[in-house]
């Protein structure tokens, strides 16, 4: 479990952008957090890496979006519970071999429908609490895809990791 302290929305996104160097097709990144947490700003930096030129936003009422970048880019946002049998009906199995990078919000009602493998981000609202723009992504690599990267996402990430859990 890794732990990447940001304290501003810019941040974020480039802790997202400085992944993007390691993505391999098909990845899925899983993203839950509280509404506010920047579940889409992480989407819009990895974007933004990936040379995507469309404007990045939430997809919760079209609750997938798709573009095209380095690799393409599927953002879905399963917000509510009963997104669920929608998403299955956008066809997930299909874009999962797509060769795409896929980014899911809230995803966390997904992962029986997903594969093996996913790195899954959990956004908090981070310390000290009492500066709005702090975050902590929790960071935890599942399956062997992600887990054989556990290296690399240290070292793309060593500004903003830390391995203790005190305030920076
Ligand atoms: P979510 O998709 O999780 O609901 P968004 O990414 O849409 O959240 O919104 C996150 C909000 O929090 C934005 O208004 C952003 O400017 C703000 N924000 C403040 N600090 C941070 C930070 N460190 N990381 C991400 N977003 C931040
Ligand atoms: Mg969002």
């Amino acid at each position: 479990m890794l732990h990447v302290r940001t304290r501003s929305v810019e941040a974020t996104r480039q802790v997202a952008a400085a992944l993007e160097p390691i993505l391999l097709p098909g990845d899925v990144i899983l993203l839950s957090g509280d509404l506010g947490a920047g579940k889409t700003a992480f989407v819009q930096g990895l974007a933004a890496a990936l040379g995507v030129t469309e404007q990045v936003t939430s997809p919760t009422f079209t609750l997938a979006a798709s573009y095209e970048g380095r690799l393409r880019l599927h953002h879905l946002d399963v917000y509510r519970l009963d997104n669920l049998a929608e998403v299955l009906d956008l066809d997930l199995p299909e874009l999962l071999e797509d060769h795409a990078t896929i980014c899911i919000e809230w995803g966390e009602v997904v992962v029986p429908e997903l594969p093996r493998d996913f790195l899954r981000i959990r956004i908090q609202l981070g310390h000290p609490e009492d500066i709005d723009d702090a975050r902590v992504l929790e960071i935890e690599p599942v399956g062997s895809s992600w887990v054989s990267r556990n290296q690399q996402l240290e070292d793309v990430w060593t500004e903003w990791t830390t391995t203790e859990t005190g305030d920076l």
